[in-house]
């Protein structure tokens, strides 16, 4: 069996997506900023396709919404243009969490060393962090606040109306990076008091290498690409007409499907972690139940998580684990060890990400799969041994 279960990470494009592109390959091929006809008519399917996506989030108003090449670049745009305005103003302060994704945490690493003050709040071993917590954080020097609306690597799902509703209150410009959650659970930026949001088209089946940036009216937009009036001068180069048509009709799809699917997958979901608790000396990371539909992340004592996944490879099984060894190093996540797993037990960690498409017998088969390999890597490991012995003390 072949189990593709770290759509987190990435997920297949959907037929509708693929489908969308095409004619804007073939025929609408126009530069959309060309005045003769078929420039013309890419240049409609590309409002149009504004205008879908700022209806799919909530935004009665097109020009709110800026495509980018991705998640990474719109949270990066968000940031830097948060922190301008700040600045404008004399406000260094910015306040975000210790475990949101790379993207917004090595931008703040730069807007520190550009002078402005960086507070991360604390997310708590639920995985969420606490409003209350955030709102004594705030400062009168405070100009952005940026929480993401759900985690890549745990799934947890934060209270972001009600955050919203505190920077909204204290006049704080709020941006939330909502690349795992669009297209999988209801977001809408005004009901949310969202001022910016970040998403990525390859997150809900849409292609890689195209995103967007939501940005309230009146939040001026500072770019990270100089060059043509593209994307009303916020982000030149001739836009990427057939990724944005894909992703718009993929964004479209998966909000379409949304309710119903969110229905099979938690149920999906749940019997998984039902599955996977009964392996011993093993946690579930993060909320229960405030988590994403597909989401899956365990902990297993006395285990290494790479070779977890090199194991679950063999069969068939594509999945994550969340230490970075892939990028060279050999740390543990920062998102475990933001909740509080010691560096020992966030090593042995795995993320199973569920798509639209998972079926009840590869559930069975993963919790089959996982629960054999844990214990043979068990059968090996002298952490385990001086765990089995009484040697060291069981954490988990
Ligand atoms: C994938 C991801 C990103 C980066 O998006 P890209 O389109 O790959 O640049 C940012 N934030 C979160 C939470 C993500 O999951």
């Amino acid at each position: 069996m072949k189990i593709y279960a770290d759509n987190a990470a990435t997920t297949k494009m959907s037929r509708t997506a693929i489908d969308a592109m095409i004619p804007y390959m073939e025929s609408v091929y126009g530069n959309p900023s060309s005045l003769y006809e078929i420039g013309q008519d890419a240049r409609e399917a590309l409002e149009d396709a504004r205008r879908r996506t700022a209806a799919l989030i909530g935004s009665s108003d097109p020009s709110t919404i800026i495509f980018t090449s991705g998640g990474s670049e719109a949270d990066n745009q968000a940031l830097l243009s948060g922190a301008e305005l700040g600045r404008l103003k004399g406000k260094m302060h910015i306040i975000s969490t210790k475990f949101e994704h790379h993207a917004v945490l090595h931008s703040l690493k730069r807007l520190e060393k550009a002078g402005f003050e960086v507070t991360l709040l604390d997310v708590h071993e639920d995985g969420l962090i606490r409003p209350s917590e955030l709102e004594a954080a705030i400062r009168p020097d405070t100009c952005l606040v940026s929480v993401m609306y759900a985690n890549n690597e745990i799934g947890t799902i934060q209270p972001i109306r009600e955050i919203g509703k505190i920077c909204r209150d204290k006049g704080v410009i709020f941006h939330t990076d909502a690349v795992q959650a669009v297209g999988h659970i209801p977001v809408d930026v005004e009901k949310d008091n969202i001022d910016m949001l970040s998403a990525s088209a390859h997150k809900f089946h849409g292609p890689k290498g195209t995103g967007f940036l939501y940005a309230r009216k009146g939040v001026r937009l500072t770019s990270l690409i100089e060059g043509g009036a593209q994307e009303r001068m916020k982000r030149a180069g001739t836009e990427n007409v057939p990724g944005i048509m894909s992703m718009t009709a993929a964004l479209e799809e998966s909000c379409s499907r949304m309710s119903e699917d969110s229905k099979t997958l938690t149920a999906l979901r749940d019997r998984l972690i039902e599955g996977l608790s009964r392996i011993p000396h093993s946690v579930l990371n993060g909320d229960p139940v405030k988590r994403l539909p597909g989401n899956v992340n365990f902990c297993f004592e006395g285990i290494e998580g790479e070779s977890l996944l090199l194991l679950l490879d063999d069969k068939g099984i594509s999945a994550s684990s969340g230490s970075a060894c892939t990028s060279g190093s050999l740390d543990p996540s920062h998102v475990l060890l933001a909740i509080g797993r010691i560096h020992d037990v966030a090593h042995g960690s795995l993320r199973l990400s569920l798509s639209e498409d998972a079926t009840p017998e590869e559930v069975e088969y993963i919790i089959q799969a996982v629960s054999e390999v844990v214990a043979y890597l068990r059968g090996f490991s002298p952490v385990w041994r001086d765990l089995t012995s009484g040697k060291k003390e069981f954490i988990l």
